[in-house]
Parts: structure tokens; sequence; C-alpha cells
């Protein structure tokens, strides 16, 4: 994080779509602050016997739609600024793609690769006991995020059915999502939010023509997110150019074979010393000539001093606030679409609501239902973002703001405030 506020830069984004249709006042404050800020420092005994003191977050953003939802980030720079941002984006996605969830984000300050699983499977437990009752299936519902996968889940989902009463045991598996199939998870979630942002560009180029074999991609981030949707986009035809994460950048223009760098990364620190392609400077990712750009990291990494050297027609930001304010500026000036987060990265938590639904029911869905559901609420999501897009003539980033807070406002028309 730099010295400004993420939390007040996500909360001018949505007050520039709220000026397009006119929003009151009153709903422009509720969103601007999280309904609840809840701040933990729980010790825990690591390594060979030292106590160590731990610093976790879950902000609860909005629950007018629904339960909050939303990550658990594990990263060293996790703060409370940026968990607010992330708390509200979620807000905005679940409402844009039309699931009963509101939005919430939460985390700990740690760098998860100083530890052990040992050590990890003792915080995560710890973490989720100071949460305590904060969290629940009907309540407030984590999911991975940045450094958090389906093992860190199956811990939590573990420990709160341990400190709920033992008739209850069984029907609390919900209380988060993204667990391996073996603990309740669902089919496809671990690849759905790469899956998202492939239809992102389809739906791109539905609209605006060409076709996936004759583009040129590059993938910032090479996590979760930025190997899945790298090893789909290749199975439809694209041509990965370059890839970078924290260990290295890596180029090679006639195109990276992902499935090798993801046998690489299974079992390597990162993609360094990949040999099917040339190291380059981190600055040489942006001003790379390529069709499609797609960060798939953290925040603030389009800056305004990056943005000027880029040359894509697209960029889809597959991670949740990749670009600046000063850095889209400069994109759009330079005619440079963008596919915002809220809407190109909302395939995760769809899948984590169908995950939540078949844990309420005891049922596993087959993947072509799955795949047929999300295809659906993807679809759609897009579609009203491009309708109003052209209505309003604005970005996609403030349409799809524009459909989040029209779902947004439009029940809180109808429930009032309370008292
Ligand atoms: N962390 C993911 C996101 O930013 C997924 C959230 C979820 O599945 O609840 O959207």
């Amino acid at each position: 994080m730099g010295q400004r506020s993420l939390h007040q830069a996500s909360v001018d984004q949505f007050q520039r779509a709220a000026d397009l249709i006119e929003i009151s006042d009153t709903y422009r404050n509720i969103l601007s602050h999280p309904k609840n800020e809840i701040i933990v420092n729980f010790p825990v005994w690591v390594g060979s016997g030292e106590l160590k003191i731990f610093t976790g977050y879950r902000i609860q953003h909005s629950n007018v739609l629904g339960p909050f939802k939303g990550g658990l980030r594990f990263h060293p720079d996790v703060d409370l600024d940026e968990v607010k941002a992330l708390a509200a984006w979620m807000t905005f996605k679940t409402a844009l793609v039309g699931i009963p969830f509101g939005g919430a984000k939460g985390g700990v300050t740690i760098d998860p690769r100083e530890y052990s699983k040992d050590d990890m499977r003792k915080i995560v437990r710890k973490f989720t006991h100071a949460l305590g009752s904060n969290i629940g299936p009907n309540h407030d519902i984590p999911a991975p995020d940045v450094g958090t996968n389906s093992q860190t889940m199956d811990w939590i989902m573990d420990t709160y059915a341990n400190i709920t009463s033992p008739g209850q045991r069984q029907s609390v598996k919900g209380v988060v999502t993204g667990k391996s199939i073996e603990c309740g998870g669902s089919s496809g979630r671990e690849e759905a939010t790469g899956r998202g942002v492939l239809y992102s560009l389809r739906h791109w180029l539905g609209e605006t023509g060409g076709r996936l074999d004759e583009l040129s991609v590059s993938i910032q981030g090479f996590g979760n997110v930025g190997s899945h949707f790298a090893r789909l986009a290749v199975e439809a035809g694209c041509k990965i150019v370059a890839v970078a994460d924290h260990t290295a950048t890596l180029i090679n223009e006639d195109g990276i074979d992902i499935e090798k760098l993801r046998d690489w990364t299974a079992q390597n620190p990162g993609i360094i010393g990949f040999g099917g392609a040339t190291e380059a400077d981190t600055e040489e990712l942006f001003s790379l000539p390529v069709d499609v750009f797609v960060p798939a990291a953290l925040e603030n990494q389009i800056t305004k001093e990056r943005a000027e050297k880029m040359s894509c027609r697209l960029v889809i930001e597959a991670a949740n606030g990749p670009t600046t304010p000063e850095g889209e500026k400069v994109l759009a000036e330079k005619g440079i679409e963008i596919a915002p987060d809220i809407l190109a990265n909302a395939g995760g938590v769809i899948v984590s609501y169908f995950e939540w639904l078949q844990n309420k029911s005891s049922r596993a869905w087959s993947a072509e239902d799955i795949d047929r559901r999300f295809k659906d609420l993807v679809w759609k999501a897009h579609d009203n973002v491009v309708d109003v897009r052209k209505n309003l003539d604005c970005s996609r980033r403030d349409a799809a703001y524009v459909v989040a807070l029209r779902r947004l406002t439009s029940v809180y028309e109808r429930r009032g405030i309370f008292p």
C-alpha cells in the first residue's frame, strides 16, 4: 500500500457512478463506511516454542442483500485500510452479479511463506477461534484470497465446527467456501476466478470483434487466478507472451508453455528459473506490445507511469484494485479499455455461492450443472454492464457500479433504514 488510502479510492470509484444516476446522500454515506470492523490480536506458539502475536481483520461492509461474503488474505501488507477497500468491492461485486450476498473481507498480516504447515494450521485455527461467532454460515462466510487456499478453508471449517454445539456441527460446513472437494467444496471452485476472467475476454470479443486465437496476452501474477486463467486462455487459443510474479518476469514472444510453467511452480517457490522463456526487468512487462494485459496480483500495479508505457487494447482486472485512479485516467486517454475487477473477477464468488447452496442442501452438483449456471450469471452481468454503458455513455467500470448501485438502493428503498 502507498501513502494514499485504498479505501478512499474505492469510495471515489462508486461515488463517480452514483453521480451518473443521482443516488441520494443517504445511501452514499452508508456505503462509504463498513458496517463492522473487527480486529483481533491473537497469540500463537510457533516454531520451536516462540510466542507470536498476530493481527487479524474481518471487515463486514454490507449485508443488505444477504450474509457478508468475501475472502481472507494472508499477506505482509494486510492492514485495515486495504481490507476496508476489499470488503467494499465485495459488496458491489455480489450486487452486480445478482447473488444474495453482502460484502466482507478479512486477513492476517503475515507472510505465510515464513511458516511451516504445522504453524499455519495453528495460526488459522487460532484466528478462527478469535473471530468466534463473528463468522457463520448464515452471517459471514469467508473464502480464499491471496495467501490462502482450500487447506486454509478446511481448517477454518473444522475449527468452527468444533466450537459449535455437537447437535449443530454437521450444519455449519457452509461457514466458509473454497473448501477442498473432500470437505464439502464445489467442483470448479478453484479455477472459477480464472474461468470468469476468460468469459470477460470472450464477452468483450463478442462486442468488439476478433478471435481468441489471434490474441497475445501478458499476465502479472501466477497464483491461483493467473495460472488458471493462463491455462484456460491457452486452451482457447491465446498466446501468453509474458508472465510475471514476485520472483521474476518471463517473456517469450512465441508463447510460454503454460502447462510446463504450472508444473514448474508446483515444485518451486515461483516462476524464476523456468527454462522456457527469457528473464526480463519487471518494468518490461508493461511496455511489451500485446493485445490484452491481465493484472492478477495485488492492488495499485497500473500506475500513471506504467500506464504511459502500455499499448494493449484491453486490461482485464483479475486482481482487485490493480489500477490506480491516475493510471486509469492515462489508459482512458489512450483508448485502452478496462474490464473492471468487480465484473472480471466475480467468477470466484459466484462458484462460492454454488458451494454454499450445495452445503445447505447436502448435495453435490455436477460439473455440467455448475458450468451452465456459472455461464448464465457471468454472461447476464456482462450484458447488463454493456447495456448501461451504452445508455449512459460511460466507462465499463462506472456501468458496473451503476448496475450494483441500482440493486443495492432499490433494496434499501424497500427495507428502509432501521429504526
Ligand atoms: N477472494 C475472492 C474475491 O475477491 C473470492 C471471494 C469469495 O468467494 O467469497 O472475489
